[in-house]
């Protein structure tokens, strides 16, 4: 049997090598020695501010106590995203975590909700989604443990500071031993049969390790440069390139939720934080340039801003092969797809956790790597679906950028999708796929698209027994919101260094829609 492997060299300090160092050290402990380049002369892209939420459930695997977490990295919570302007100028949907309504005979609420709607009822979605209810009046409760209708549909996600995130993890990481050294990489040293002996400092010196990971950004320094992975480009369909972030003072009446709002060309977006407001443009350079975009965002602030705008560039699309022989890119090294459904942090989480499940030995046997590339390569795809899936059904006629959306060839995979809902209100997700059918239906009702039949086994419920359900559901609902505190006072509460009752996290794992 080969030799287990015995150190790693993480190339990078942004979050995804300091989320790498503080997982990997966590899991294991002192098998192997964990060591992080990382040059203080280089920055980190560090607006990575929203998440989804299986955040908990890296936050846990990596030994780390939420509250604590939560009081140092400056974080809100959020319930949602709110999508401005999408379908049309003026017009507004929420894309929620957690439950909608309850499953009656074995089948999902929103069959009912489209049979209810059809039938003439007015209900709104916010009557039987627990986290649109909070969001829209600005509260915020934990999820009660018992999972019953409405508190235990709750589920929630985390804005956090980047930067504040990267030093905690990087303390985190130090305390369970892993190595930081401050050094300027120029390269690597790779072997006849493709696998990294060492990597180069600037200095000369190398420094070798058994399994590499590079964390080091958009240029991939070792995966691409070293390792020439190659770079599947998906500017077509996905064109926006480029981002002005600035952040802005704090306002009372903090969100619970995200807000994307659709632009000229692409999309802005608002995560408040505890003591500022992170505001960015996600923007194409076909359809715009530099200073408008700039000027558009300061245009649509709230707040004075508190810093110069910074700027991004970006390519959609993944690498190739994010595995090959002894290395594995993680982070932006790995790919970018546009942050819309705060889905890169994530990427980084789950692909860690992949590299925890496909784990070599020092032969690096590659059927592993083959495995991990492909469920790397899905997941990037389904991602890249439904973010199109918000663009696609837009009927902002007249506006190039827009028009441009509307007129895409679609992926195979999202227009069967789309055709399928379309004709039957059905959505497969996939088991491992992260946005569940509730995810893909709540977007998919935002933008307009309708389903012309619902699934035919709902009226095997009795549909007055069907009303007299929603009926309760509804008025359970309401109160619910009502008793519910502002999300202002559930944080300053959370922040009160003399509260030592623990909320409930409320994640179950593998679930994210739920
Ligand atoms: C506009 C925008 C908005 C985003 N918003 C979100 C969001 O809301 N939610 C979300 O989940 N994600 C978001 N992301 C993504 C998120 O920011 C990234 O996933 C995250 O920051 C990970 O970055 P990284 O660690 O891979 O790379 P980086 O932050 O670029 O870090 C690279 C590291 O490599 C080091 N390095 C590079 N070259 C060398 C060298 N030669 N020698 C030594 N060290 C080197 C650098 O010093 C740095 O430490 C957003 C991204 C962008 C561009």
């Amino acid at each position: 049997m080969s030799e287990p492997v015995r150190s790693i060299m993480v190339v990078g300090g942004g979050t995804a090598g300091w989320s790498a160092a503080a997982l990997l050290s966590n899991v294991l402990g002192p098998t192997c020695k964990i060591t992080l380049i990382e040059s203080s002369d280089i920055p980190t892209v560090g607006v990575g501010e929203a998440t989804i939420p299986p955040i908990f459930e890296f936050l846990q695997n990596c030994g780390i106590d939420e509250v604590d977490f939560i009081r140092r990295c400056q974080a809100t919570f959020k319930l949602a995203i709110r999508f401005d302007d999408w379908l049309h100028r003026g017009h507004r949907y929420w894309h929620p975590f957690g439950t909608f309504g309850m499953t009656i005979n074995q089948r999902p609420f929103h069959h009912y909700w489209w049979k209810n709607k059809a039938q003439g009822h007015a209900e709104t979605l916010a009557d039987f989604c627990p986290s649109i209810a909070l969001a829209e009046a600005c509260k915020f409760v934990f999820p009660s443990p018992d999972g019953s209708f409405p508190g235990g549909g709750v589920a929630f996600a985390l804005h956090f500071d980047a930067g504040l995130v990267a030093q905690y993890l990087r303390a985190h990481a130090e305390k369970a031993g892993v190595q930081r050294l401050d050094r300027r990489i120029k390269g690597a040293t790779v072997s006849a049969d493709g696998l990294i002996t060492s990597v180069v400092c600037d200095d000369g010196e190398e420094l070798q390790a058994d399994l590499y990971i590079d964390c080091s950004g958009f240029r991939g320094l070792l995966i691409e440069e070293s390792l020439k992975a190659g770079y599947d480009d998906w500017s077509h369909w996905l064109p926006c390139d480029r981002a002005v972030a600035v952040p802005s003072a704090p306002l009372p009446g903090r969100t619970p939720y995200t807000i994307a709002g659709a632009q000229e060309a692409g999309w802005r977006w608002r995560i408040p934080l505890q003591n500022r407001v992170g505001n960015g443009y996600v923007w194409s350079s076909k359809f715009t340039d530099e200073a408008a975009a700039t000027a558009t965002l300061l245009s649509v602030l709230d707040a004075s801003p508190l810093a110069e705008p910074r700027h991004l560039r970006f390519t959609a699309g993944h690498r190739k092969a994010m595995w090959i022989g002894n290395c594995v890119a993680v982070g932006l090294s790995s790919g970018f797809l546009e942050p819309l459904e705060s889905n890169s942090i994530h990427l980084i989480h789950t692909a860690l956790n992949r590299l925890i499940d496909y784990f070599p030995r020092r032969d690096f046997e590659p059927s592993l790597a083959q495995a991990y590339n492909r469920e790397a390569a899905a997941e990037y795809a389904h991602i890249r679906d439904f973010i199109l899936l918000h663009y696609v059904p837009n009927q902002r006629v007249g506006e190039p950028f827009w028009d441009y959306m509307r007129g895409l060839e679609l992926p195979l995979s999202l227009a069967e999708k789309i055709d399928l809902f379309q004709a039957s209100g059905r959505i497969v997700s996939r088991r491992r796929e992260l946005f569940a059918d509730i995810s893909w239906f709540f977007v998919a009702h935002g933008m307009g698209i309708d389903a012309a039949q619902y699934d035919p086994l709902i009226d095997a419920a009795p549909f007055a027994d069907v009303r007299g359900i929603i009926g309760q559901m509804r008025e359970v609902m309401q109160r619910y919101q009502a008793a519910a505190r502002s999300h202002d006072d559930i944080l300053a509460l959370m922040l009160d260094p003399r509260e030592t009752r623990r909320p409930n996290f409320g994640f179950r794992r593998g679930e994210i829609g739920r």
